[in-house]
């Protein structure tokens, strides 16, 4: 059998899947052959895929490294789930029960073997690595090596080192989810990947409705309660910017008799395990929580995620978003904002490393980096463009989607039909001169200088520190002596996250052309922004999604993605006694319902009634082991089902 042959019967023994998903192939296939890689996805794209069938097929043990303790449990109770035999090491076992694991692992009865950083470093450790054929080693979160990223972690510095002592190296696979290139760069050179075949995928998530809504800071909480109220059987996730709004806002909701939970750092653990357990049971269907929430969660039916305040960045609210809709079911991403959100953000960041051990001029570098970070997330609340493909762009995968490889589903006249973008509930202002005037000054100082030296230029600004340019000769000094400043400045940031600017990576962001910069000569070019961003809320609100858009889209063939899924109401009865019933497994199991099946799994159980093995394979996300661990409860309910409808 070749390689492909046997990862792609692998996915269907263990995953129940009959294809992979974008990018999955490839990176599986280049370690198969023992080359390293960098697979840059998103967290839910699907990434732990790349590494098991690859340690489901070779021989000997896969070392996944990652960064948190706490996930390690549910990660590996998945992988057993799937028939893969996995286990890990930290410090919540006792020395007796590290012991057992690593000479399990010793032995070959474990495939995978989960383990944090710092355990690297322990000499028992590293004995056990000299003696124990390790065949591939996965590096997650691969981005915290890098001191340029949002979560650096000194620990993650002895993983090369690590790798370089050991007898024999094995392919390394390093993921993150990260966009810029700096970070990339110190990933392969820290880790010292060598040649990775790198990979960029999974970033557009076509069955995610992103939503941006500026909304007062007043009127945030009764647009929250608004949506949960319309949106009462689902599960869901608001997230806040300060442990006290968590708390605040929970307690508003449930004053307004909708069952909400907090969920923040600051709580008692006990309390925040609670808090944990009940969301992912199903117990409280929506969790009000800072960003210390979902990190490991994978409750794959989770229908929307609310942001109640801006995030720092785009990898952080893509990442936070990103957790609605795993199970690939249509789910709503809002994002509410506000100018003050904007302030807060910019203020915090000023503030943040003042006390810090680094030099001043680290400092200056980090917060310049996390200037640029909070810049990319200004645009995409005021973008007009397409949220998926502003998304899409940002990670870094506009290229292979011109080439032909589009994986945006849906696409109709330009418009995806699941962003609020594309349905214009919002008024623009024509900046067309103001982006051409830029673009223009950008050119004359040779892409030499960063964006407040051009707005100077551009207003025709006498300063000191322009001198050296001899900006009176430049033909677009005072070009737009009349617009405002921040209406200048804005207008450059746009364009720097449309792609038609580009402002270096380094100590100084010096602002040059992006791969863009051509169009804003062209005869036809035109730039609008946003001016009030939409007329009413409300009505984007009550445009019900929930039950796959059975409604309007559908009947209009959009062809949007919501439309895809039309339940008749014996599928839709069916789907839910399956629902129930997974409840009772997963209490009688002590696990959470997802880790059974997904919702995707039982809406095509349903849709399918299988009352055979074979049948029940078939089924999407069922595989062999999942078969003989549920198979035969589930197929009872549904030949229950199927009896009551022929009396
Ligand atoms: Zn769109």
């Amino acid at each position: 059998m070749t390689a492909q042959n046997a990862a792609l019967a692998a996915l269907r023994q263990y995953y129940g899947y009959d294809s992979f998903r974008p990018g999955q192939q490839g990176i599986v296939e280049a370690l198969l052959a023992g080359r390293d890689v960098l697979g840059v996805m998103p967290t839910g794209a699907g990434k732990s895929v790349c590494y098991q069938i690859p340690a489901a097929l070779l021989p000997g043990v896969t070392l996944v490294i990652s960064p948190l303790i706490s996930l390690m449990r549910d990660q590996v109770d998945a992988v057993n789930d799937i028939g893969l035999p996995a286990a890990f090491v930290n410090t919540t076992q006792d020395m007796d029960e590290q012991a057992m694991v690593l000479a399990q692992a010793a032995a070959g009865q474990i495939k995978l073997l989960y383990v944090a950083p710092e355990r690297l470093e322990t000499s028992r450790f590293r004995d056990f690595a000299a003696r124990t054929p390790i065949s591939l080693i996965a590096v997650d979160e691969a981005h915290c090596v890098s001191q340029w990223g949002q979560d650096f972690r000194s620990s993650y510095l002895g993983i090369g080192e690590f790798i370089a002592g050991l007898p024999q190296r094995p392919p390394i696979g390093a993921f993150t989810a990260t966009a810029t290139e700096r970070v990339r760069q110190d990933i392969i050179g820290l880790l010292g990947l060598c040649d990775p075949a790198i990979t960029v995928t999974g970033f557009d998530r076509p069955n995610l409705y992103f939503d941006v809504v500026k909304l007062e800071t007043k009127y945030k909480v009764a647009w929250v309660a608004s949506y949960i109220a319309e949106h009462a059987d689902e599960s869901g996730i608001v997230y806040c910017a300060t442990r006290k709004n968590t708390e605040d806002i929970a307690a508003t909701l449930n004053d307004m008799g909708h069952t909400a939970v907090a969920y923040h750092g600051g709580m008692n653990a006990d309390v925040r395990e609670k808090a944990q357990r009940d969301f992912i049971t199903d117990k409280v269907p929506v969790v009000v929580a800072t960003n210390a929430f979902g990190m490991g969660i994978d409750k794959s039916d989770v229908r929307f995620v609310i942001h109640y305040n801006m995030p720092e960045s785009i990898e952080a609210y893509y990442q936070e978003a990103g957790r609605a809709g795993r199970d690939g079911e249509p789910s709503r991403c809002t994002l509410l904002w506000n100018e003050s959100d904007i302030v807060t953000r910019r203020r915090l960041l000023d503030s943040d490393y003042e006390n810090d051990r680094m030099t001043p001029e680290q400092q200056e570098i980090v917060r310049q980096s996390k200037r640029r970070l909070l810049d990319g997330m200004i645009g995409y609340c005021r973008t007009t463009d397409c949220l998926h493909r502003y998304m899409t762009r940002y990670f870094g995968q506009e290229l292979a989607a011109a080439a032909g490889g589009t994986d945006t589903a849906g696409e109709v006249n330009g418009k995806c039909g699941a962003c609020s973008n594309c349905e214009s509930t919002f008024a623009t202002t024509d900046v067309t001169q103001v982006a051409r005037a830029i673009s223009r000054c950008v050119h004359d100082v040779n892409q030499r200088v960063g964006s407040g030296k051009i707005v100077k230029i551009l207003r025709g600004s006498q300063a000191q520190d322009l001198a050296w340019l001899n900006p009176e000769q430049l033909p677009t000094f005072g070009m737009l002596k009349d617009v405002n400043t921040a209406l200048i400045r804005d207008v450059l940031n746009q364009m720097a996250t449309d792609g038609y600017l580009s402002i270096a990576e380094g100590r100084l962001p010096i602002v040059q052309f992006g791969v863009r910069a051509a169009e804003t000569v062209a005869p036809g070019f035109h730039y609008e922004i946003k001016k009030v961003e939409r007329k009413s809320a409300s009505r984007a609100v009550q445009r019900d999604m929930r039950a796959g858009g059975a409604t309007g889209a559908e009947a209009a063939g959009s062809g949007a993605p919501f439309s895809s899924y039309v339940p008749d109401d014996d599928a839709e009865a069916l789907f839910q006694k399956l629902r129930e019933l997974r409840r009772t497994i997963a209490q009688e199991i002590g696990k959470p319902p997802y880790i059974v099946f997904s919702d995707k799994t039982l809406r095509d159980m349903a849709v399918i009634r299988p009352v055979t093995n074979a049948q029940f394979l078939a089924v999407n996300g069922v595989g062999e082991h999942k078969l003989e661990l549920y198979g035969k409860c589930f197929m009872e309910a549904v030949a229950a089902f199927n009896a009551g409808k022929t009396q």
